[in-house]
């Protein structure tokens, strides 16, 4: 107990003296938020939090540039912020799975194998905006990221759909589950979500509109990741056609956005 207090206190001076030494520029700091009007709706409490989130983000992990995008401080930043707004209240432990970031200037395609139940292994392309990889880097494409403000509208952020897989997968798993205290709130979880997952298959197969992206009726855990980019970025919508994951999620996340 003790050392763990010792263990606590050390890593509280460490992360202050890093708030101190790489604070955010204001400039910055306020240019961003401006440009995510799913931030600056926010109250100026969760802004102070998330910009000492983000801050510590950055000093943890490490960002690469491909195809000769070079990573500036807005780049970075406009990335922590999103990434750091689902674990708010969560805390950026739940990020300890992975340190790199790898940024392409644009969606990439990227290439896939499938075996069927033959043995045989297909090859095929796909177009891909971010991915986040157990225990490697989360990809994104910057071209996304920059004009998240204005796709906001129609509930897509790449940046909380990677990061929302990677708290899914934080206990092992991609099953739309993320890490829970016990098998009963599990449990619980699982009734709300395969509930709504199954509907939203069903809306999607009868070819209707939804506020979704379709994308989600590929798995439950695609759902829990579209779900949470509504959630973080449209929420009015969310809480009106989805209630039961509105509520879901806010007890989770521990935000009422
Ligand atoms: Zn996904």
């Amino acid at each position: 107990m003790v050392i763990d207090r010792l263990f606590s206190g050390l890593r509280r001076l460490r992360e202050e003296r890093t708030l101190r030494r790489r604070a955010i520029p204001d400039d910055l700091w306020n240019l961003t938020v401006a440009r995510y009007p799913f931030l600056s709706n926010r109250s100026a409490d969760d802004l102070a939090g998330l910009r000492e989130l983000a801050t510590l983000f950055l000093a943890e992990k490490e960002f690469t540039g491909t195809q000769g995008l070079a990573i500036t401080d807005e780049i970075a930043v406009a990335i922590a912020a999103q990434a750091c707004l689902p674990i708010l209240r969560l805390g950026l432990d739940h990020y300890n799975g992975f340190v790199g970031i790898v940024v392409h200037p644009d969606e990439v395609v990227a290439r896939r194998e499938v075996m069927d139940e033959d043995g045989v292994v297909h090859h095929y392309d796909e177009t891909v905006t971010g991915e986040a990889m157990e225990g490697g880097p989360v990809m994104l494409s910057w071209h996304d990221v920059a004009t998240a403000g204005e796709s906001a509208e129609w509930g897509y952020n790449v940046v909380i759909h990677e990061f929302a897989h990677v708290l899914d997968t934080g206990d092992g798993a991609a099953d739309g589950i993320p890490p829970l205290p016990d098998r009963a709130a599990r449990d619980a979880w699982a009734a709300v979500i395969d509930a709504e997952f199954n509907a939203f298959c069903g809306q999607v197969d009868a070819g209707e509109d939804t506020l979704l992206d379709p994308y989600g009726a590929e798995g439950v855990d695609e759902f829990f990741a579209v779900a949470s980019e509504v959630f973080f970025v449209a929420p009015g919508d969310l809480r009106l056609e989805h209630p039961a994951l509105y509520d879901l999620f806010s007890g989770y996340y521990k935000q009422t956005p």
